[in-house]
């Protein structure tokens, strides 16, 4: 026998690691730096590492005690009922948490392209469907309630990324809350904030709480995860911030003990090192400026850890940037083969791929048209 139809599924392609191509180019590790998955430049929270090393010697008994402990202080840290926060294996865990809550066999999603490619791995494993809305580089992958209520045909979620990955682009609240107000009442309105800390707007959980002068609303979620500003993307934990409505679903669809102890004593260890996080931000704000400032390219503003950069080409560069030990995110598999994102890393890691990216831009502006620099009008 063999597993169901599966041509329709694409595989998710995560960025490349250090092991992986240092191995491949038979190189030493040591001397790549991996600016490919958003990861956090200053690594995890000093506290969630002496949080695990603690829990260590605890990993025998399920994670009870430790998931209604995060539940609440994350409960607290937005002010929502503990109830309305779903604790997942990644925010990626918490995606499927929502498919499975609102999908029937042959219900839609709407995802942004380009996109994050799991929102639509995650309706297909569900039994769904997928339709794009298309946030144009001609308008720098800007968003708005338009660009999405023009695509949309009754679909069950709509997801929305702010900021966007890979653009770094963000949507306002006032355009959410018309969205949710100008789609079925059976639809899902999902704000992903995987890079909310990074970003200098509001979360939409406003909406979901009816705070800011917005009224509470029952068909909004919000997608929060610890991978990125909190530095434990290796742990998988993430969550979603779900209406009060919703709040009963959670038993009914959660994997039981899909976030580990580990990663819950980790996370309730993170959440309260404010510091980490404020240092984590302050060097990604750096590092956006210096890569805006400097690389002889265009590059998009972000509110994300991470800038879109459109070097004409995007596989050859990211080779050839590999060559010279600074991994980066190809987006040819986003979609748009002439970009590459890179992730920000501390100040001598950004200033590395900057420098090692203009140099490959001049060589090959050498190369193509022998002698003036500057390739793709930057
Ligand atoms: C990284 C990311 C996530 C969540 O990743 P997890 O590691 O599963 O928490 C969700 N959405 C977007 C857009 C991301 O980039």
């Amino acid at each position: 026998m063999k597993p169901r139809d599966l041509s329709d599924h694409v595989a998710y392609q995560a960025g490349r690691g250090i092991e992986e191509v240092a191995r491949e180019l038979g190189r030493d590790p040591s001397t790549f730096v991996k600016l490919a998955s958003n990861e956090n430049a200053h690594g995890p929270s000093p506290a969630a590492v002496d949080a695990i090393e603690d829990a260590a010697g605890s990993v025998s008994s399920y994670p009870k005690a430790a998931h209604a402990d995060l539940t609440a202080a994350v409960a607290d840290r937005w002010a929502v009922a503990d109830d309305q926060i779903w604790l997942a294996n990644g925010g990626d865990g918490a995606i499927d948490y929502l498919s499975r809550a609102t999908l029937e066999p042959g219900d839609d999603v709407l995802v942004p392209a380009p996109g994050f490619a799991y929102y639509g791995m995650s309706a297909r494993f569900h039994h769904g469907d997928v339709t794009e809305y298309a946030l144009a580089r001609e308008d720098d992958f800007s968003q708005d309630a338009e660009t999405v209520l023009e695509a949309y045909d009754g679909e069950r979620i709509v997801y929305l990324t702010s900021p966007h990955n890979p653009s770094g682009s963000t949507i306002d609240l006032e355009a959410v809350a018309e969205i949710a107000d100008r789609t079925d009442e059976e639809t899902l309105v999902v704000v992903d904030e995987a890079y909310g800390e990074f970003a200098d707007v509001d979360s939409a959980v406003a909406l979901i709480s009816g705070r800011d002068g917005f009224d509470a609303r029952d068909d909004v979620a919000v997608l929060r995860t610890f991978s990125k500003a909190y530095g434990l993307a290796g742990l998988r934990l993430g969550y979603a911030i779900v209406p009060h409505a919703w709040a009963e679903a959670y038993a009914r669809v959660n994997t039981p003990f899909a976030a580990s102890e580990l990663a819950c004593r980790a996370g309730l260890a993170a959440i309260e090192d404010d510091k980490h996080v404020e240092r984590t931000v302050a060097t990604v704000a750096e590092a956006r400026a210096t890569m805006r400032e400097e690389i002889d390219a265009l590059v998009w503003p972000s509110d994300g850890n991470f800038v879109l950069v459109d070097v004409g080409e995007a596989t050859p560069v990211a080779e050839a940037m590999q060559e010279r030990g600074v991994i980066v995110r190809d987006c040819t598999s986003f979609g748009l083969p002439a970009c590459i994102r890179i992730t920000c890393g501390t100040p001598s890691e950004t200033d590395r791929a900057v420098e090692t990216l203009n140099e490959v831009l001049e060589d090959r502006g050498l190369d193509a048209d022998g002698g003036t620099t500057g390739v793709n009008g930057a």
